[in-house]
């Protein structure tokens, strides 16, 4: 016969047991910890940490400010569910409607080029994901951002919106005529391949401002150029090397 006190502790055993069963939720389907259990880890910190240093700084980006935004910006996030296990891979990832989010370095590269200080204003064309832009917001700039297919445009501003961009602005329209309303821009990105440079872009670049821009045919390589505009409206070109994009099209 148990005696009350073994009772006691027998029943004390049984409940903490079932506490903890109670306290260990099931895995989520993505592979994430357990709500409630770790709340602030990351899954993907150790992927994109080997990101940057293998993707990024082995190819020579040293900017400060690029380098920390490409660490705090969760790129998983702007990837469709199916291709997430490569979020942090090497290379573009598809991202609906025959368009892709581009390769890490790529990103990189052009935040660096952009040349930019907290505070500036920059015009992006070709939202696509958000990333790029998300990227620019973590670098302390005012983010002005425009997408041409209207569902990316609508899910790339809400993708944005959740996860804390709230100040970037977004707006769906061909952005072959740039932004007009919150021009000059300190720098201007474009992230879609034009065959030639759209004019509206330089002349809403401010004195002193840089502009980057993949140019040339659609479907093969491009060239990516960097143009400084000086305080007396000349204009610099700089040839930054070939990249591959999807082509920037236009609204018929
Ligand atoms: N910066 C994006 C890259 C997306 S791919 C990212 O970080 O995910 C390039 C995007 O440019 C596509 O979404 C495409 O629809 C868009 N685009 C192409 N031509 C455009 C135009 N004329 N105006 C605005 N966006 C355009």
């Amino acid at each position: 016969m148990l005696t009350s006190r073994r009772a006691l502790l027998l029943l004390l055993l049984f409940l903490a047991l079932a506490g903890c069963r109670e306290a260990t939720p099931a895995a989520t389907p993505t592979g994430a910890p357990p709500v409630g259990v770790t709340p602030t880890a990351d899954p993907y910190a150790a992927a994109r940490e080997a990101m940057v240093r293998e993707q990024i700084e082995q190819r020579g980006i040293t900017g400060g400010r690029v380098l920390a935004a490409l660490r705090a910006v969760p790129r998983h996030r702007f990837v469709p569910e199916e291709h997430i296990a490569r979020a942090y891979a090497d290379h573009p990832l598809p991202i609906g409607y025959g368009q892709t989010i581009s390769q890490p370095y790529i990103v990189a590269l052009m935040s660096q080029e952009l040349g930019v200080q907290p505070g500036d204003a920059v015009l992006e064309i070709g939202t696509g994901s958000g990333y790029q832009a998300a990227v620019l917001a973590e670098m302390g700039v005012d983010v002005y951002t425009v997408e041409i297919i209207p569902e990316l445009a609508q899910r790339g501003a809400e993708t944005l919106a959740a996860l804390g961009y709230a100040d970037v602005h977004t707006l769906q329209a061909d952005g072959y005529f740039g932004w007009e309303t919150h021009a000059p821009y300190d720098a201007i990105i474009v992230t879609a391949a034009p065959d030639h440079l759209p004019q509206p872009l330089i002349g809403q670049l401010a004195a002193g401002g840089r502009l980057v821009i993949p140019i040339g045919p659609p479907g093969s390589y491009q060239t990516l150029w960097r143009y400084e505009k000086g305080a007396d409206g000349e204009v610099i070109a700089t040839n930054l090397g070939g990249v591959s994009f999807v082509p920037f099209t236009r609204a018929q």
